[in-house]
């Protein structure tokens, strides 16, 4: 699925990738094919200027000459020389004769006339070009407004109606003049389409139109716009996948949890089971009932094994009434220290039967806290519990509980252990329900890993915090802060 996923998403990035492409080489042929237009068009108003002024000129000499109007059929001998405009030589001899007075005259002669008229006239005006045309200052040979015209005339015929900004600039690259826009807009982008004009003057002197087109992105982008959404598609299920993925795996774990916790509540059920049915079989022997030792041991093992029966069926009650312990709380005014005393007098047979000790340092001078007295000694006693439960086994548990007050408004209670320890990174997690390390060497300590958890919920629930420190092989450190009564 990410394969495909991956796939698609690579080959519409390719798509559009390509589109944008070709649109911008698309646009830069239209704009070329424009901007060389523009400059025909300029190059063809220079002659019809000249040829305009040409002509005033040569008819402006004529009448001064002839004191007659001069059409333009005068004939021209065959191109004779030519010095500019002004100094042009007419021969008005022998083959000049207008068709007013030749009427007897062939066409052909007046068609030949006629050319060489027109050839003559033109190999001044392109003289006269070649010449001068240079001489003039380019914002007058490429006018402004003229230019911009132009421009957009040969946009529009090309079908790119957008906004523009252009500047003419000689060969040096200094700008003749400009629209308003240009300087700013060729900051922001650096795709400036450039055409030479007037390229066949002499000396060098062309100059050349710069354009910039502000929103040229926008024409290029409305190519590719339609594949948004199926971008925007294919991100979705993208986002959806991953979603469906997190949810596979949290299903996963939490299957596991649940496996975890039938198999160890199955293993923790069982045991005392197993004792209760085997001293009740005691009991169906005659000679066990005869036997008042005997007799008193079997009950010891059913008074027992039901007290361990009852506690772990309470452990499990604790956590089904988990989320809705917070309605039942009763909170009071609780004397921690007198708490922890009894709870450590009735653990410290427990401890001493595994050979350790367990000392309590109470040393609080405000110890009263507002908590549900039956929780709170239920915290206490899961700690102990653990500090017990995950001794090592090579040296005697030493278990310490102290309180003391770090400030007026709160008291510590530190609950220390010799025990096997918590690697870091189980250590963040203890708190969470089911959550168990999974102790290679001690496989045979069973639980729900749902202590910490009642532990952390009640501690929060009295307005308190919770952390653990400790250290693989050496120990472990609960601390509790809760803020006291007053
Ligand atoms: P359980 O004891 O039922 O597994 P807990 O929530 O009480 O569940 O504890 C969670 C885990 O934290 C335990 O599996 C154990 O590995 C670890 N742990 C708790 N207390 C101690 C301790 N005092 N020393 C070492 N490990 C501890």
């Amino acid at each position: 699925m990410a394969v495909t996923l991956l796939g698609l998403l690579f080959m519409q990035i390719m798509y559009i990738e390509k589109m944008v492409k070709m649109r911008n080489d698309h646009f830069r042929e239209l704009v070329t094919l424009s901007l060389y237009n523009v400059a025909s068009n300029l190059e063809r108003d220079e002659t019809k200027y000249f040829l305009d002024k040409h002509l005033d000129n040569s008819q402006a000499k004529m009448r001064g000459i002839n004191g007659v109007q001069f059409s333009k059929d005068i004939d021209l001998n065959g191109g004779g020389s030519f010095n500019g405009g002004s100094s042009t030589r007419f021969d008005t001899g022998k083959n000049s004769l207008s068709p007013r007075f030749g009427n007897e005259r062939n066409r052909q002669e007046i068609l030949k006339g006629e050319y060489l008229y027109q050839k003559a006239l033109l190999n001044e005006v392109i003289l006269n070009i070649l010449e001068h045309a240079s001489d003039r200052p380019i914002a007058e040979r490429a006018d402004s407004s003229l230019v911009r015209v132009y421009i957009d005339q040969e946009l529009q015929r090309n079908g790119l109606n957008m906004p523009f900004e252009f500047a003419v600039v000689n060969q040096s690259a200094a700008i003749n003049y400009c629209t308003a826009g240009y300087e700013q807009s060729v900051k922001k982008d650096d795709n400036v389409y450039s055409q030479i004009l007037f390229p066949n003057s002499p000396n060098g002197s062309y100059a050349t139109l710069k354009v910039v087109f502000p929103s040229k992105s926008d024409y290029v982008f409305s190519s590719v716009r339609f594949m948004l959404p199926s971008l925007l598609f294919t991100f979705l299920l993208m986002g959806l996948f991953i979603f469906t993925i997190i949810l596979i795996f949290r299903q996963k774990k939490l299957s596991e949890i649940k496996n975890d916790f039938i198999n160890n509540m199955t293993h923790e059920f069982k045991t005392p089971i197993s004792s209760i049915s085997l001293a009740a079989q005691m009991l169906d022997d005659e000679a066990v009932v005869k036997s008042p030792a005997l007799l008193k041991q079997a009950s010891t093992v059913i008074k027992d094994e039901t007290k361990r029966l009852r506690f772990q069926v309470e452990k499990v009650l604790q956590m089904s009434m988990f989320d809705r312990t917070s309605a039942t709380m009763k909170l009071q005014e609780v004397d921690a220290d007198s708490v922890i005393y009894s709870v450590v007098n009735t653990y410290k047979l427990k401890v001493e039967k595994f050979g350790g000790t367990i000392t309590a340092n109470l040393n609080s001078d405000d110890p009263i806290v507002n908590v549900d007295e039956m929780h709170f000694t239920n915290v206490i006693f899961n700690l102990l519990d653990n500090a017990i439960k995950y001794r090592r086994e090579d040296v005697a548990p030493s278990l310490t509980v102290s309180t003391s007050n770090p400030d007026d408004s709160h008291i510590t209670i530190v609950v220390e252990d010799n025990g096997i320890g918590i690697k870091r990174d189980d250590l963040k997690k203890i708190f969470e329900k089911f959550y168990r390390v999974s102790t290679g060497n001690r496989h045979d300590v069973k639980g729900f890993g749902l202590g910490l958890a009642y532990v952390h919920k009640m501690i929060t629930l009295f307005g308190g915090t919770i952390k653990a420190e400790s250290e693989v092989g050496k120990g472990s450190k609960f601390i509790i802060k809760l803020p006291l009564y007053k």
